[in-house]
This record gives structure tokens, C-alpha cells and sequence, in this order.
């Protein structure tokens, strides 16, 4: 069996990837290889499903004003019925007086790139925010609008059913093998005992992205780490609640009538997870994030926890930001892995990005050359800052 691409992984950024191809015209064979079409254990599915303009690199905040349109038009893109539940409850992202020149910075590089973000001294964010101690906060970076959340299971199943119409192949088994013949990867080998000829490979993996490169012995900086996301009940509603970030990187926003907080794991020292352990770390809530909330917000001194659920970041341990585009010396392996956190915010521009590279030679909407692989084989970071 040939495939012109064969993309690794079925979840956002790999069906993203699909979609796009036929956007742009992309007429060859496509095959969408995915072990776990319930999507039960995707990054995706797990994620906290919230999208932000504040970034540190302009790179990324365009990567994310991409989707932010393609949110505001998805009815015209996916049809009258399309509908993410996207709640465009900003980001609040607090700092002492140590945060503050970072915070500074990153707000330059915001608005310069149009976000609607205001940077308020803690007075200020007190009047905004009548339920917010700003004990220890200096100042407070608000996304006014092009902030929010949403529902990451209908984005994905979104672009899931508009490839359906889209003649793509799609294979329920796990990619166990990648052959090369010498500069050039030439098949795949798959769980079914199935060999699949291909002319490109895009790896699009999530969390397992390193193992699948190194199966076409390549080196790939990307690992599972666990992320513990906690659900509680609490007597006030804030409605005007955005996704506040504390100085701490503990957050919590609102989640319909309920919150979710996370943020506790430390990363200092952190390894690669167990990608099978998926087993919520409660003694993080009671120990590390309760104590936060409370200070934070006093009225959340009384809150009642009701569950927890784990999903593993794709963690980019050389710069915590995205690796797009083709290998330097195998040219037909591609990336699109090591989102660390802010992935499936990215993920139709990425799909766009990749498919421009591969239909028409270039990147033509959103320009993702600085996150090429060159900087992994050099050692050099393009480092994202402010990575939730
Ligand atoms: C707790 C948590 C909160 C997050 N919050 C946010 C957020 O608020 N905003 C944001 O933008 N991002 C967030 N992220 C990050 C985001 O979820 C990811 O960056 C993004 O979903 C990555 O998408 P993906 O398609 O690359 O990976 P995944 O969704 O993990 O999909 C990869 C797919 O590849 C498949 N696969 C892997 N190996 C193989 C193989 N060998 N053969 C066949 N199939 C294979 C897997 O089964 C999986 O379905 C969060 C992540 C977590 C864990």
C-alpha cells in the first residue's frame, strides 16, 4: 500500500494537518494513522481547551490569532451548526514586584502584535476584580477580548467530520516501526503487521512524538509530562472570572457552573511521565493549589474538590515551544510536536502552516520557519516564557 503522506497521530494537530492538505488543494493519498480513535488518552481531549494572546514570542501569538479567527468564522468555515461553546472569558495573568518586568515585556510584544490586552497595577485590577486579593501582586496583564476557553472534544470532532467528505484514509492501528533508506523515510510499519510505502511522514504524536521520531532514528526533544487538572464546587459564581494565572503558575477558571484549577506540578527536575499514568496526584490540590486558591481568592477558602482528571503535556524539553517543519537531512519526516501546553490553540494554524509547506513549497498565512528543527540540532532555544 502507498500513501503520498501517511500523518502519525489522529487527534487535533494531525487531522488539522489533514484538512488543510485538501484546502490547499493537496489531491495525492493521505492516510490518518491513529491507535486510539476514542481519543480517551489525547492531549486533546485532556487539555484544559483555552486560548490566549499572551505569549512571550510574536510567533506564537500569531500561531494563536490564527485559531482565534477561525473561531470567530466557524460557522462559515465548518457550517451552519458548528459550535465550540467558545467563552471569550480572557486570561489573567498576575505578578509581583520579581514578575513584573517579564510581564512588562511580554505585554510589549502583545500589543505590538494588535492583542486587546491592558496591563493593570493591582488597585486597578481590584476594581475590576472585586473578589481578588492582590496580596503580593504588583500588576495584572488582562485579555480584554481574543481570550477564553472552550470545548476541545466538538473542536476535534469538528475537523474529524469535515474529513470525512475529504477522501482520506483512516487507519485504526499504532505505528510500530519507520524505515529509511538513507536521507529519506520510506514506509511505515504498523501494529497489524501492515507495511505502508510512504512519500512523506508527518509526525503528529502528541506526547509520544520523541518515540516516534526516534523510530526513524531521529533525536526529538519531546516527552510525556503528567498534568493533574482538578475540578471543585464553590457557593460564589464569578461570572466576569477569567483564566487567572497566580505568580505561583497555579490557575483556575471557570468551567460552567463549576471551576478547574491546575498548575502545581513543579518542573524543575521533572522527567518524562509514565505515558501510562493517568492516576490524579490529590495530595497537589490539598498541599499546593487549595492554599493558592484561598489566598487568591478568599471566598474559595470553602470549596468542595468533586473530581480530577491527568493528561500528559508534550513537553519540549529544550525550549518549551512548538518544532514545525521538515528534518534538515531526512526532508520527508515533519514535524509538528512539542507544543508543551499550548497546542491545541495552535493546531489549525500548524495544520495550515504544514500544508502550505508541502502544497505550495512555503510558508504563505502564518510564517513558522523560527520553530524549525535546526534549532534542536544546533541546541539552540527559541524559548516561550510564559508556558501554563
Ligand atoms: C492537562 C492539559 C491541559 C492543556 N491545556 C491546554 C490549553 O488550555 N490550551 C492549549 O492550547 N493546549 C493545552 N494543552 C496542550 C494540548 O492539549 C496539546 O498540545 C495538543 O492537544 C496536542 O495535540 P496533538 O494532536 O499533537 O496530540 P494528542 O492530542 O496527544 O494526539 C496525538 C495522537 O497521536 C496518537 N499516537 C501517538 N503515537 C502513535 C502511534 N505510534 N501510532 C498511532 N497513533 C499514535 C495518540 O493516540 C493521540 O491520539 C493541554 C494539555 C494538557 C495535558
Amino acid at each position: 500500500m502507498h500513501y503520498d503522506i501517511v500523518i502519525i497521530g489522529g487527534a487535533i494537530v494531525g487531522s488539522s494537518v489533514a484538512y488543510y492538505l485538501r484546502e490547499e488543494g493537496f489531491s495525492g493519498s493521505i492516510a490518518l494513522v491513529e491507535r486510539d480513535p476514542q481519543f480517551s488518552r489525547a492531549a486533546t481531549t485532556l487539555s484544559c481547551a483555552s486560548i490566549r494572546q499572551q505569549f512571550s514570542i510574536p510567533e506564537n501569538i500569531r500561531l494563536s490569532q490564527f485559531t482565534l479567527k477561525l473561531f470567530r468564522r466557524l460557522k462559515e468555515e465548518f457550517g451552519a451548526d458548528a459550535d465550540i461553546g467558545f467563552r471569550e472569558g480572557g486570561y489573567l495573568i498576575l505578578a509581583g514586584e520579581n514578575g513584573l518586568p517579564i510581564l512588562r515585556a511580554n505585554h510589549e510584544a502583545q500589543m505590538a502584535e494588535g492583542a486587546d490586552i491592558v496591563l493593570e497595577d493591582a488597585e486597578a485590577l481590584v476594581r475590576r476584580f472585586p473578589w481578588l486579593s492582590v496580596e503580593g501582586i504588583t500588576a495584572g496583564a488582562y485579555g480584554r477580548s481574543g481570550e477564553g476557553w472552550f470545548d476541545a472534544h466538538a473542536m476535534l470532532m469538528l475537523f474529524r467530520k469535515a474529513l470525512r467528505s475529504k477522501n482520506i484514509d483512516f487507519i485504526t492501528a499504532s505505528v510500530t516501526g519507520i524505515e529509511r533508506q538513507g536521507k529519506r523515510v520510506a514506509g511505515v510499519t504498523l501494529d497489524n503487521g501492515e507495511r505502508l510505502e510512504v512519500g512523506t511522514v508527518v509526525n503528529a504524536a502528541g506526547p509520544n512524538a520523541g518515540k516516534v521520531a526516534a523510530m526513524a532514528g531521529l533525536a526529538l526533544p519531546v516527552e510525556p509530562r503528567k498534568r493533574n487538572v482538578f475540578v471543585f464546587e464553590a457557593r460564589e459564581k464569578y461570572d466576569d472570572m477569567p483564566l487567572l494565572v497566580d505568580p505561583s503558575g497555579i490557575y483556575v477558571r471557570p468551567e460552567g457552573s463549576v471551576y478547574i484549577t491546575g498548575g502545581a506540578e513543579p518542573e524543575e527536575g521533572e522527567g518524562p511521565a509514565d505515558p501510562a499514568d493517568f492516576d490524579p496526584d490529590w495530595p497537589l490540590f490539598e498541599e499546593v493549589i487549595w492554599p493558592v486558591l484561598a489566598t487568591r481568592i478568599p471566598a474559595f477558602e470553602a470549596i468542595k474538590p468533586t473530581r480530577a482528571w491527568v493528561g500528559h503535556y508534550d513537553y519540549n524539553t529544550l525550549d518549551q515551544n512548538a518544532v514545525i517543519g521538515p528534518h534538515p537531512e531526512v526532508g520527508n519526516f515533519l514535524f509538528a510536536n512539542g507544543f508543551s501546553g499550548h497546542g491545541l490553540q495552535q493546531a489549525p494554524a500548524v495544520g495550515k502552516a504544514l500544508a502550505e509547506l508541502i502544497v505550495h513549497g512555503g510558508y504563505r498565512t502564518v510564517d513558522c520557519s523560527a520553530f524549525g528543527y535546526s534549532r534542536i540540532a544546533d541546541g539552540r532555544p527559541f524559548r516561550e516564557l510564559n508556558v501554563i
